[in-house]
């Protein structure tokens, strides 16, 4: 049977409904037209397709193109010890699935909060992965099945290198992955709205900085940031310095900065 999806925010459910809990909360919304639903196979009907970017090293961006809901794209972080497919996105098919098993597969998804969830459910099935999310969260999940793991508390390792913290940006079990094997040092992937971040944390000075790097698939960058602060209840003056998206570090370091 095709499980209905919500057009709004791209999360499937387990089985038909009037609404989408997701889109009435005040978090999200429902659209102007009312509560849509679609399926996987209306999408891959109406010409909707996987699609794969390289994000940087050992990491690539997973999507749809056109895009579906509010664009939502994953990332699936490549790591000896087995593939993490960090966030979920609404769509899968089987072009899109061995195009992921050539990459090694998936061997474990996590999501940061509700707004990802998209048809994850359907992703763990297709990689017989587990799904993880945190316990605080669990009411949302669209379509229960027993592959997903809730997972309790501050950290949870899911793989060598790969801890999930429960950060609480956005919703109560909002979670970001701690990657500590990431080549480019980038230290945390963090997913507010539609936009990707990665943290890290520079020792050395007077304090310790945390840089946010926004991801080059979010052309607005003031906006990103805006979202990322409203995720973290702190205004702009948390902010001691603002990268130019052309230049990156360039003028402030004096070095070819990324
Ligand atoms: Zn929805």
């Amino acid at each position: 049977m095709q499980l209905p999806i919500c057009r709004t925010c791209g999360v499937q459910y387990g089985a038909p409904r009037l609404d989408c809990p997701i889109c009435l909360d005040e978090r999200q919304y429902v659209g102007w037209e009312g509560q849509q639903w679609t399926t996987l196979a209306e999408l891959r009907a109406a010409g909707h397709r996987g699609r794969l970017d390289e994000e940087g090293p050992g990491v690539v961006g997973v999507g749809a193109a056109p895009s579906i809901a509010v664009g939502q794209r994953a990332l699936l972080i490549r790591s000896p010890s087995g593939n993490v497919l960090w966030d979920g996105v609404g769509y899968l098919d089987d072009e899109l699935g061995a195009q992921i098993e050539e990459l090694g597969g998936i061997s474990a998804i996590a999501v940061s909060h509700p707004h990802f969830y998209g048809v994850m459910t359907e992703w763990g099935r297709a990689f017989d992965a587990p799904v993880y999310v945190h316990e605080a969260d669990r009411e949302w999940v669209a379509r229960p099945d027993p592959l997903i793991e809730y997972w309790t508390g501050d950290t949870h390792s899911i793989a060598p290198g790969m801890t999930l913290i429960n950060a609480g940006t956005h919703f109560a079990g909002g979670t970001v992955l701690h990657w500590a094997d990431d080549p480019e040092g980038r230290g945390a992937l963090l997913s507010t709205r539609r936009f990707h971040f990665a943290l890290s944390r520079l020792e050395g000075g007077p304090t310790p900085d945390v840089f946010v790097w926004v991801s080059r698939e979010n052309p607005d960058v003031d906006a990103a940031l805006d979202a990322l602060l409203d995720a973290l209840g702190i205004g702009r003056e948390a902010l001691t310095f603002v990268g130019d998206i052309e230049t990156g570090f360039v003028d402030m370091r004096g070095s070819q900065g990324t």
